[in-house]
């Protein structure tokens, strides 16, 4: 496989052996015997093959947070313990982060540089943010009549199903895990089938932490089947989903059968705003890593620039030139600044949508098609592209293309920016770049969004909370809001 020598033998032996699902503490085959493949990006080549769950491990893997919750250990592990089970995952991870760093970059094809320097780090922030909680989460004594005596427990919420995407595999897997072992829940998580590996790493990881059995169970399988499965088990308490606004969906009618829990993360058109009174030079920057971080697969990304008209067009030529500077190429390469998609089906997805600009009259400024350079020819590669002319109801500023590809939109003034930038179905983040104060404070106010970054772009800390506004889902994850997501709250009454 080319890169092979390069690897670090803790990888190549992980990814040598097939992979096994982690239920009750105990790493076991699917029950149907089934695995699958999951490809390298870069090369189209099978990396490693992983457990098939479906139904049934589902199943058994439900049961056993079941226990794990109703029986213990977990509901008889003390806030002080959970909080060293916490803060031992972080330290695993980062002993761990070159090897999981390169098993992320295998597996979703995103740049070493990213994996190392974003993901590993900021999983094990997550987990340690929430080692700080488990022994802080306070109920409350309530005013009441003289004769009784009121107060409220926060209690965990049960089982919780976790539902993850491919975009970023293990720090995804830290934003559901962390806030639910925090607030004394288990878990089923079921990492996205196109990216299941580092999930499964971090199941080794939370053993040697001291998780005991059951309590997070790992289960990877396709969405239909497995991810189904788990949506409608009855001794499933919650579910907590990110990924596509029609999945979320879906989710949600489903999970009306049993009155689950839901919280969903899902996608975004995010307006990235820009005014004549930026900083040019940073609002550029600021609009590239908007967009093309993580090859464009991130679900705030800053896809609808909307630059002020009068300087529309020089701005348009320094990205340009910034992006003609990018270099495309495996995410295992020190060099490499943009790495291929997750794989063939979001290869085509993009592609698709290329085509669909270019016949909605939008003009390729740069890019616009499949990276097929030498070398790069069997991997999922498309090239940095650059819309200009684009309306905002055509199809490429409406729908989430979800790839290296940003449509530029001129506006006229500070009304027209945020009409515009409020006009699509989503609400999950955007971006304002202007030296004016007060301007930026009106529009953070007025743009329906779940984040909005002032001259700065993907800022992210695991104490600031996340989520959508509009079809971009509800509840909030990170920070102290992820709490509410998993505990509910009991009231006791006592006659005195
Ligand atoms: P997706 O289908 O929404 O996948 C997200 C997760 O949901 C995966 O673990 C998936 O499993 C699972 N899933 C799929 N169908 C399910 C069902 N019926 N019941 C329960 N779970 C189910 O997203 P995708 O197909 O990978 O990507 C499609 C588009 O979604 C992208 O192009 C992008 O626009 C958007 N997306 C958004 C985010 C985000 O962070 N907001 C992340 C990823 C993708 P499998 O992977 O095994 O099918
Ligand atoms: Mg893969």
């Amino acid at each position: 496989m080319g890169v092979a020598e390069k690897l670090h033998s803790a990888v190549e032996s992980f990814i040598r052996t097939p992979r096994k699902m982690l239920i009750d503490g105990k790493w076991v085959e699917a029950a149907s015997g089934k695995t699958f493949e999951t490809p390298n990006p870069a090369t189209g080549q099978t990396l490693a093959r992983v457990a098939e769950g479906d139904a049934e491990d589902i199943d058994r893997a439900v049961r056993a947070a079941r226990k794990a919750f109703d029986e213990g250990p977990w509901s008889h592990t003390g806030p002080n313990a959970r909080e060293r089970i916490l803060l031992k995952i972080a330290d695993l991870i980062e002993q761990h982060a070159d090897e999981l760093a390169e098993i992320e970059t295998l597996d979703n094809g995103k740049t070493l540089t990213e994996s190392r320097n974003v993901d590993i780090p900021a999983a094990a922030a997550t987990f340690r943010y929430y080692a700080g909680w488990p022994n802080k989460l306070y109920g409350e004594t309530n005013p009441s009549e003289e004769m009784f005596f009121n107060y409220t427990l926060r209690e965990p919420v049960g089982v919780c199903g976790q539902i993850i995407p491919w975009n970023f595999p293990l720090l995804m897997a830290a934003w559901k895990l962390g806030p639910a072992l925090a607030c004394g829940n288990t878990c089923v998580l079921k990492p996205a089938e196109q990216t299941p590996l580092t999930a499964l790493r971090l199941g080794e990881l939370l053993l040697e932490a001291g998780v005991p059995p059951g309590v997070v169970n790992i289960v990877p399988g396709f969405g239909e089947t497995a991810g189904r499965a788990l949506v409608r088990h009855r001794m499933v308490d919650k579910i907590a989903f990110t990924g596509s606004t029609e999945v979320g969906k879906e989710i949600q009618r489903e999970a009306a059968a049993t009155l689950k829990r839901v919280s969903l993360e899902l996608g975004g058109k995010s307006p990235n705003i820009v005014f004549s009174d930026a900083d040019m030079q940073a609002a550029a920057e600021g609009a590239i890593g908007g967009v093309f971080f993580n090859q464009g697969q991130v679900c705030c990304a800053g896809t609808r620039l909307f630059v002020e008209q009068k300087v529309h067009d020089a701005f348009v030529d320094t990205l340009t030139q910034s992006v003609q500077t990018m270099k495309q190429g495996s995410g295992l390469e020190p060099e490499t600044n943009i790495g291929p998609l997750v794989s063939q089906e979001q290869l085509e997805r993009v592609t698709g949508y290329l085509d669909i600009g270019k016949k909605e009259g939008a003009k390729v400024v740069i890019g616009g098609e499949r990276n097929t350079q030498k070398g790069l020819e069997k991997g999922y590669f498309v090239k940095p592209t650059i819309f200009t002319g684009v309306k905002n109801d055509m199809r490429i500023a409406r729908e989430e293309i979800f790839g290296p590809v940003v449509s530029v939109l001129p506006f006229k003034d500070e009304n027209d920016a945020v009409l515009q930038g409020n006009d699509t179905l989503y609400g999950l983040a955007a971006g304002v770049w202007t030296r004016d104060v007060s301007k930026a404070h009106r529009v953070a106010r007025a743009i329906r969004a779940g984040t909005v970054w002032v001259n700065c772009y993907n800022v992210f800390d695991a104490a600031a909370p996340f989520g959508g506004y509009k079809e971009s889902g509800y509840g909030r994850e990170l920070g102290r809001y992820a709490l509410d997501l998993y505990t509910q709250v009991k009231s006791v009454w006592l006659r005195l």
